[in-house]
């Protein structure tokens, strides 16, 4: 029970732990005695997906087609669309994103990088981490419900499948009665074709289009363990979107779980206004003019009309009633349910509405918080450090390493040869002819293995090489900085600063 995360003015009768003690006549009690007497005695549903028995509470939320429904449509499916096009697209001749593990290559809007790129790929790990916190921070969940492929896809593809399939009483909910195996097989087969679809436009973001291609044309046979990856991915696919569902976001998702410690009390939410909705309670309102209230029976009415439409229509089956809690995702469906009620009974919309905590106690609105001002401050950081990280980066890399042995070699009386090695990566989509020179006219460059001057693209080498120059170079400190220039065929160019070893006087 220890999922909701507070509880904003929510009467205690509808907190289940208090309303079970209440119950019992124990609200006096010690805290800790009341809530084991309520967990041993649980509601009609223990969780939102748990029967009081311990079986799974299958849900089948009812579509509320509002406002807020239309335009997560827009966005579900035009996100859909960029999921599926962009292992095709290319900048440059190459993918827009292509991340393969196998040959340890990731290319991010047209750029190649490799596993040797660790500050790139630090930073960009590290700001795509800010982004989530700081847009948590401002806006909740709205990644849950508006962008995670797991709820564009369940309540935007599959949950429609099932609509058509199975049928529905009105705009959703249960199942209509008698739907025949052979529907339900069709709807198997459904579900089978879009998720082999998905797994393979997935597969794509790893091996690219060509490659997949290719073997979508061929016997599995000949790639064995690419056919094993893709029915895998297939089969946890159709896992997750026919049986597993709602229980993804609400056991295996670790943002869910994080969430209390990204949001603040200004943080957008999907929220009910207590203030305004309770005491709830079903039946035709009077207006009293004497006390500006409305009443039931006699009884002070807020404009909570009871009715279950937030509850029927949420995805992860709970009662936004009982205030914010982490099993919601944000998916606005409870705000088109209720705004439609309250179209219906006369009320102004927005008894559930995306607002903040403290704006739902009616406390001030704080546009500049600790949060809000030193996660972008740390954001630009991350962003400017990561686009001068990127934009060092030319045709290719170059890093000299100084050879092992002793420290320089005395070549006669009057010359001295240092051991380096150049790292060389190819960064280019093509093949490429390095070449080196020193910018020092008394020292020359011998490449001890000319064969290793030339890379295919995305590779990398360690190639040999040796420093010759006179001896009367280092007499005065032991030791010489020196430049070396290396180039490719495409005229990207990089200068090495290095410091020569030879004898002192
Ligand atoms: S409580 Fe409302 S916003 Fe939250 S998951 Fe349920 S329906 Fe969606
Ligand atoms: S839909 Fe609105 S009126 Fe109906 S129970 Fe939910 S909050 Fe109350």
């Amino acid at each position: 029970m220890s999922r909701r995360i507070s509880l904003p003015q929510v009467s205690p009768t509808h907190c289940k732990v208090c309303y079970a003690a209440d119950r019992d006549g124990n609200a006096g009690e010690s805290a800790s005695s009341g809530a084991s007497e309520a967990l041993l005695e649980p509601e009609e549903h223990v969780l939102s997906t748990l029967e009081a028995d311990g079986s799974r509470r299958w849900l089948r939320p009812k579509l509320s087609m509002g406002e807020w429904w239309k335009r997560r449509r827009v966005v579900a499916y035009v996100l859909m669309v960029v999921f599926v096009a962009i292992p095709h697209l290319r900048v440059n001749g190459k993918p827009l994103i292509l991340l393969d593990i196998a040959a340890r290559e990731f290319t991010i809007l047209g750029k190649t990088f490799y596993p040797t790129d660790t500050l790139v790929l630090a930073l960009f790990m590290l700001s795509v981490f800010v982004s989530i916190v700081l847009i948590t921070a401002i806006t909740g969940r709205a990644w849950c419900g508006w962008a995670c492929p797991q709820t564009v896809y369940m309540e935007f593809l599959f949950r429609p499948i099932d609509r058509f399939f199975e049928g529905t009483k009105g705009k959703g909910g249960k199942p209509a009665q008698g739907v025949s195996p052979l529907w339900q097989i069709a709807r198997l087969g459904v579900y089978l074709l879009l998720c082999m679809f998905l797994a393979h436009t997935f597969l794509a973001y790893f091996v690219g289009t060509e490659r997949l291609a290719q073997w979508v044309r061929t016997s599995p046979i000949e790639h064995p363990s690419a056919f094993l990856v893709m029915a895998g991915t297939t089969g946890l696919m159709l896992f997750d979107f026919l049986f597993f569902r709602e229980q993804l976001c609400l056991i295996a998702c670790p943002y869910g779980r994080f969430q209390s410690v990204m949001l603040d009390e200004q943080s957008k939410i999907v929220a009910y206004d207590p203030v305004r909705g309770e005491p709830r309670i079903k039946g035709k309102r009077t207006h009293d003019d004497q006390s500006g209230q409305d009443t039931v029976r006699g009884k002070p009415a807020g404009d909570c009309v009871d009715c279950h439409q937030c509850v029927v229509v949420c995805p992860t089956g709970i009662d936004i009633r009982d205030g914010l809690q982490m099993e919601c995702i944000n998916c606005t469906q409870c705000i088109d349910a209720c705004d439609d009620v309250m179209k219906k009974v006369g009320k102004p919309l927005g008894l559930i509405r995306y607002s903040s905590q403290d704006a739902i106690a009616r406390k001030p609105k704080k546009l500049l918080r600790a949060r809000t001002i030193i996660y972008p401050i740390i954001l630009v950081g991350v962003f400017s450090g990561l686009a001068m990280a990127i934009s060092s980066k030319s045709g290719f890399d170059a890093r000299i390493l100084r050879g092992r042995g002793a420290p320089f070699t005395l070549m006669g009386a009057k010359e001295v040869s240092n051991a380096f090695n150049v790292r060389l990566v190819n960064r280019t989509g093509e093949e490429q002819t390095y070449h080196l020179a020193s910018l020092h006219d008394e020292v020359e460059v011998e490449i001890i293995d000319e064969d290793k001057l030339t890379l295919p693209p995305g590779e990398s080498t360690l190639l040999p090489i040796r420093l010759n120059f006179p001896s009367y170079l280092t007499l005065n400190d032991g030791n010489e900085s020196i430049e070396l220039q290396v180039s490719d065929q495409s005229d990207n160019e990089r200068t090495l600063s290095i410091k020569v070893l030879g004898p002192r006087r």
